[in-house]
């Protein structure tokens, strides 16, 4: 592979800051950072001037439907969706049909997903069989590949958690929370006051935020938690709290959470459905606060993609999730960087720096020499509508036809360009 050179753009570092460098990628590693490289002999050389260049984006959340959903999406289209996203770094969660749960299947999708455009991490189920009623063999798992445990999509057991984060913690293995107290969530499908106005049934905040709590005061006593998708105000001062006292819990949000609310949802349209569901305007404007100020630690996608015929069914009857991997980048850059909500180094700390800490991946989110030549380089200039279709193969999305900037022009995974764009 030869050498690649990315001249005269904005190099944003977590650690380092930001500055006009240029980046010589070799042998799979970044090799140089500093102003000015002349272009070694036979090196490509990709001239970034008004670009930003960050280290590659790591979406610690994503589903990726195989096995038991390759209608809506496989592992192959997901990492072709995270190329075009920017994203060279995906953790893959175990609610797939049957479950990751079993050291056996892991083994057999990590090999496949080897020869994927992007690093493919999986998450195993921390509970057996992901039924919430006793621990996975947490070891083997490890064994086998697993880079974090969860039971994401459905909540962690409270009557399990403090033993399920001191097996993880002496494994060295994050485990990640779904929070969210199904009883009371019930039947219900979106925020109440949207629920009010197209005559559905809601979700109450405290289903987030009484999780929320159970799970900072398990961590407090036995070890680190991450907790996946926080979207209140009332979830992120919890946080903020848990860890002014010291405790070990991280959190993550996703873009919806800071780019919509709930008056976004003007009709009886699924691709607004996820869990957790849109909150109020007070409620997003918390999270774009708890990003600049350091109480969220990552931006994650959730990347969860559906056929359309699932989608159609409407709000009561269409199942939860949208789409991320591909509007990332444009929806950090427009609503958080462009706005000045929060810098560009935070962000690269968000998007990178931080999703490779939890994960432990010590080569990964900087772009110091050493680091793996994982690259994201973003255009800030120009603006264009989201596409009605992805190279996901789904598209639900509540984000197609806004007009966004900060699209995703060259995605480098290991030294080698697997998404280009101008
Ligand atoms: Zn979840």
């Amino acid at each position: 592979m030869p050498a690649l050179l990315i001249k005269n753009g904005l190099a944003v570092d977590p650690v380092r800051g930001e500055a006009r460098l240029d980046l010589l990628l070799e042998g799979g590693r970044v090799a140089r950072l500093s102003p000015r490289i002349p272009p070694p002999r036979g090196a490509a050389v990709f001239d970034a001037a008004g670009l930003w260049v960050f280290p590659g984006f790591i979406d610690v959340h994503v589903h990726a439907r195989e096995p038991g959903a390759e209608g809506s999406e496989t592992i192959a289209t997901a990492a072709e969706a995270a190329a075009a996203g920017g994203v060279t770094s995906v953790l893959l969660m175990p609610n797939t049909s049957p479950a990751m749960a079993a050291p056996a299947l892991l083994r057999r999708y990590a090999a496949r997903a080897a020869a994927a455009p992007v690093n493919v991490y999986f998450s195993a189920a921390a509970t057996s069989g992901r039924a919430g009623a006793a621990p996975a063999p947490l070891a083997a798992l490890k064994r086998a590949g697993a880079r974090a445990f969860t039971d994401d999509g459905a909540a962690l057991p409270p009557r399990l958690l403090p033993e399920l984060i001191r097996r993880a913690a002496a494994l060295g293995v994050p485990l990640l929370d779904h929070p969210e107290d199904f009883a009371l969530t019930g039947r219900g499908v979106c925020h109440p006051r949207a629920a009010a106005r197209l005559g559905l049934p809601p979700i109450p905040d405290r289903a987030e935020w009484l999780a929320v709590l159970r799970g900072a005061l398990a961590a407090a006593g036995a070890g680190p938690l991450h907790l996946q998708h926080l979207s209140l105000a009332a979830s992120l001062a919890a946080l903020r709290l848990a860890k002014r006292a010291g405790w070990p819990v991280t959190g993550e949000t996703c873009p919806h959470y800071f780019a919509l609310s709930e008056r976004d949802i003007r009709r009886d349209d699924a691709n607004f459905k996820m869990k957790p569901p849109l909150r109020s305007e007070a409620d997003r404007l918390a999270v774009v606060k708890a990003l600049a100020d350091g109480t969220l630690d990552i931006i994650a996608t959730d990347h969860a993609p559906h056929a359309a015929a699932l989608k159609a069914g409407g709000f009561r009857r269409a199942p939860f999730g949208v789409v991320g991997l591909e509007t990332l980048a444009p929806l950090c850059v427009t609503e958080l960087a462009l706005k000045r909500a929060v810098t560009r180094p935070r962000l690269a700390a968000l998007l990178s720096g931080n999703p490779a800490r939890l994960l432990g991946l010590r080569r990964k989110g900087s772009l110091a020499p050493g680091s793996d030549a994982d690259v994201t380089v973003l255009d800030p200039r120009r603006a264009r509508p989201v596409p009605p279709l992805f190279a996901s193969r789904s598209a639900n999305s509540p984000f197609v036809g806004r007009r966004l900037a900060g699209w995703p022009v060259l995605t480098v995974v290991g030294g080698r360009v697997v998404h280009a764009a101008r």
